[in-house]
């Protein structure tokens, strides 16, 4: 089992109604790469960075299994940065800031050693880059997730559809979905994206869930009722990693067990909100990820 991640490992600033964390570690890979990271001993990375990026940060994903030969590092360059204020809500926010810095002129070249990656994460990034490291690829993956957002749905549309028709799972939150498809109804969104080419879909409702669709079932998981959320920023990201890495943990891709995927996202996600940054992601432990998945089942388990 192999696991590949194509992502940006970035600096964000982050405003919620808790307070502000600025030039904090981030990045969808990275996000995505700890929270596959307690699933799975080996990573394969694919990102950009410049020379600004901590090395006790690359350290310690290297210590969690994540191999960076695909991590390019340009001398003189600066890392992606993001900045975005949340809503009172926390489940909206506004982006402020995006610099691409390196990752405006990022072409990866995979490494011989991941070409033969079996699940690929396709993380937020350009549709353009995402389609590249599928096309270099010397065997047909297992299973291959995209994660996107409004931003490429509006400014990259048609690279983005060929993504999508490449992948096999999809996952967008609730307002991507309606953008993408026209139908203001989930139910008939999700029908239309499925056209479009991925046997599965997952659609996530920040804290109110998400829901996963296939032709012919629809199956849905909660998130974790929190006391207090202090910043969701990577919540996507972790749920994208969580779903995946147990995927390539168990190698079993039926629908049934995607459910048990969703749940284990979900448990990823839940733990990031928790703090600012990559904090509280990087400090679960598998006791931790145990008694999460108790409370789940917990949550949602009745009989009539
Ligand atoms: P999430 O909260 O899961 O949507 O992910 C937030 C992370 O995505 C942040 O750490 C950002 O650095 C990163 N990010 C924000 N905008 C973009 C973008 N346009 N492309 C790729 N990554 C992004």
């Amino acid at each position: 089992m192999s696991l590949l991640i194509v992502g940006t490992v970035a600096f964000d600033t982050i405003a919620t109604p808790f307070g502000k964390a600025d030039m904090v570690v981030g990045g969808s890979a990275q996000y995505g790469a700890y929270a596959a990271s307690y699933f799975v001993n080996s990573i394969n990375l694919v990102s950009i960075i410049g020379d600004d990026f901590p090395q006790s940060e690359l350290d310690e994903l290297r210590s969690r299994g994540v191999q960076l030969e695909g991590l390019k590092v340009v001398d003189g360059g600066k890392s992606f940065f993001w900045e975005g204020k949340y809503h009172d809500n926390m489940n909206d926010r506004d982006t402020l800031i995006t610099d691409l810095n390196v990752l405006a002129d990022f072409d990866p070249v995979l490494p011989d050693s991941y070409k033969n990656s079996e699940y690929i994460l396709l993380g937020n990034l350009t549709p353009d880059i995402q389609i590249s490291v599928l096309e270099q690829l010397d065997v047909k993956p297992k299973l291959v997730m995209l994660d996107t957002m409004n931003l490429w749905i509006d400014i990259a549309r048609d690279s983005l559809m060929k993504a999508i028709s490449m992948c096999d799972v999809l996952t967008i939150n609730d307002e991507e979905a309606r953008m993408l498809s026209g139908e203001h109804s989930i139910v008939q969104a999700a029908a239309k994206i499925l056209e479009f080419g991925p046997r599965y879909l997952i659609i996530k409702k920040g804290e109110h869930g998400a829901l996963l669709f296939d032709q012919d079932n629809v199956f849905f998981a909660p998130a974790m009722p929190l006391d207090r959320v202090t910043d969701p920023t990577g919540a996507g990201d972790c749920f994208a990693g969580g779903f995946l890495g147990y995927m390539a943990k168990t190698g079993d891709i039926s629908f049934d067990n995607m459910k048990r995927g969703l749940i284990y996202g979900a448990a990823m996600a839940s733990f990031v909100v928790e703090d600012f940054g990559n904090h509280r992601i990087k400090r679960v432990t598998q006791a931790d990820i145990k008694e999460r998945i108790i409370r789940f089942i917990k949550l949602s388990q009745f009989t009539i």
